[in-house]
């Protein structure tokens, strides 16, 4: 007989995108002739751009000559990749990372839930509330407890320290889905908590090319003595529009310290490592490729015009709203609007309302947690004219959704 994991059995049923998905087919077949303007899926649209396509090409190229064939490539990603990102994401920030503290993976979404496999289950973890699913998920499969920190309007999408002790820490900034960030004071709280505590911090900079406004930081490690409590993941999903191709990255500083029971510290790093080598057998070439590309003067360039067309979405959203007298988070440093429904409306009754008046979809904030109840996310991965036309549509109809 094989006993499961029970741990399993303790998940919530996930039917958000499901569920929107079932009312949109609803709609839509009760009214073919209406056109319906997608901003809820966090997924970009914009295809690979030029410099990282040419790059595959290349590549795929190579794999065919008997030359410059390539097998299996080291775990922890090519040298290439891994040299890259040391020069380009934290050497310009005055951050000293090195190359075997950097592993290259095929998601952050991977990495944040396979990251649990190197704590104990004993560990107490924080988890900010709403979330990105991953990070809640992954620890009640392994069974660790649960705080949640609430981050809304009440304190101003800062989560507060926890009273009791915590273990582990998940920050993500920019926030999905709050589209909200930390200034680098805010975030330096969490970094001497850390350390106070011995605790360490996951934190998710996904977005973090998003980022327009001074004093964010871009990477956790700006904070001085971030080294030794934090490990931090990065993709190249939202950045390069990677979410179909595959790559990310996490940064394992040396000079982590986990602890046994008898708290001897252990190299965390170290632990990593093992971990990579006996479960990974690393990012495939063409893939590494089309990621090193992104750091070359053409992508950089390509890319960065992505995200000021994302960007400009994100303006033309959360401004339109905030003239149809919406109170509108995010949007500035990241490509996630998260309004507040109108007073005494729920977020599901809005999402029916916005759906049904004036044919938009968005993604409603319970589904991301408690706390997310009352708001509302949309994103900016539409097109510009698209973004345009569902603000027009609620402005004309503003009178209607509240
Ligand atoms: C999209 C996203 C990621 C990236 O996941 P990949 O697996 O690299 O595509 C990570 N964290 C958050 C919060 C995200 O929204």
């Amino acid at each position: 007989m094989s006993f499961i994991n029970e741990n399993f059995l303790e998940l919530q049923d996930s039917y958000l995108f499901s569920t929107i998905a079932k009312k949109v087919a609803k709609y839509t077949k009760e009214n073919p002739d209406k056109k319906i303007i997608k901003l809820g899926i966090g997924d970009v649209t914009k295809p690979i751009v030029p410099a990282c396509l040419e790059a595959m090409h290349k590549a795929v190229e190579e794999m065919g000559t008997a030359e410059e064939f390539k097998g299996y490539g080291p775990e922890q990603g090519y040298e290439f990749l891994r040299k890259a990102i040391v020069e380009n994401d934290y050497k310009p920030r005055g951050i000293e990372i090195e190359q075997d503290e950097i592993f290259v993976s095929d998601g952050a979404k991977c990495d944040c839930g396979n990251i649990v496999d190197i704590f104990a289950q004993n560990n107490k973890v924080a988890i900010t509330d709403p979330v990105y699913p991953v990070y809640l998920d992954t620890n009640i499969m392994s069974g660790r407890s649960i705080t949640y920190l609430p981050v809304t309007e009440e304190n101003n999408f800062i989560p507060e320290l926890p009273k009791e002790k915590v273990d582990m820490i998940y920050l993500c900034f920019p926030n999905n889905p709050t589209g909200t960030v930390l200034k680098k004071q805010n975030l330096k709280k969490w970094v001497d908590y850390a350390k106070e505590n011995q605790s360490i911090i996951l934190y998710d900079a996904a977005y973090e090319a998003f980022i327009t406004e001074e004093d964010i930081p871009h990477s956790i490690y700006e904070i001085e003595g971030a080294r030794d409590v934090a490990i931090e993941f990065k993709s190249y999903s939202k950045t390069a529009g990677f979410t179909g191709v595959r790559c990310a990255y996490v940064v394992v500083p040396k000079s982590l310290k986990g602890y046994t029971k008898i708290k001897e510290e252990v190299s965390l790093n170290k632990l990593w490592n093992r971990r990579t080598c006996t479960k990974f057998n690393g990012v495939s070439y063409i893939v590494q490729k089309a990621a090193e590309a992104t750091y070359s003067e053409e992508g950089k360039r390509q890319i960065k015009e992505n995200i000021k067309s994302y960007l400009e979405n994100a303006r033309i959203i959360k401004q339109g709203l905030e003239e149809a007298q919406f109170t509108v988070y995010g949007g500035v440093n990241s490509p996630y609007i998260w309004l507040k429904v109108p007073e005494g409306m729920t977020s599901w009754e809005f999402f029916d309302k916005l759906l049904e008046e004036v044919n938009i979809v968005g993604t409603p904030g319970s589904g991301f947690g408690l706390h997310g109840e009352g708001y509302f996310r949309l994103t900016a991965f539409g097109t510009k004219e698209n973004s345009m036309e569902a603000i027009e549509r609620i402005k004309r109809f503003s009178n209607k959704l509240k």
